[in-house]
């Protein structure tokens, strides 16, 4: 669990849950590919209240409509762990880009 804080002032932070997918995702039938670096599979799932979004390896993320909360609840059974912050969870989690075009085999 992550909590991200989108200015000092804000009343409380927005609880964004994170679950990696290393498989390819297919919402529409069709392999979702990374716009930005054309990975296919490799993920990380991030739900922000009703919306789920998903991250690269190379750190490029994009909410993706097709995929609604009910997909990420199946497929969200990771321990639950806690970030201060997003970008040091985006670190703990190896989706800060620096393994960008790693492939694991
Ligand atoms: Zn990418």
């Amino acid at each position: 669990m992550i909590n991200r804080r989108h200015d000092e002032n804000a009343h409380r932070p927005t609880t964004i849950r994170a679950v990696p997918h290393p498989d390819e995702l297919d919402a529409r039938g069709i392999p979702i590919s990374c716009p930005h670096c054309r990975a296919r599979r490799d993920w990380l799932l991030l739900n922000v209240r009703e919306h789920v979004f998903i991250r690269c390896r190379c750190a490029y993320e994009w909410h993706e409509p097709d995929l609604t909360r009910a997909f990420f609840e199946q497929h969200f059974t990771a321990p639950e762990e806690e970030w201060g912050d997003f970008d040091t969870a985006m670190r703990a989690l190896a989706f800060d880009g620096l393994l960008a075009g790693t492939t694991w085999d």
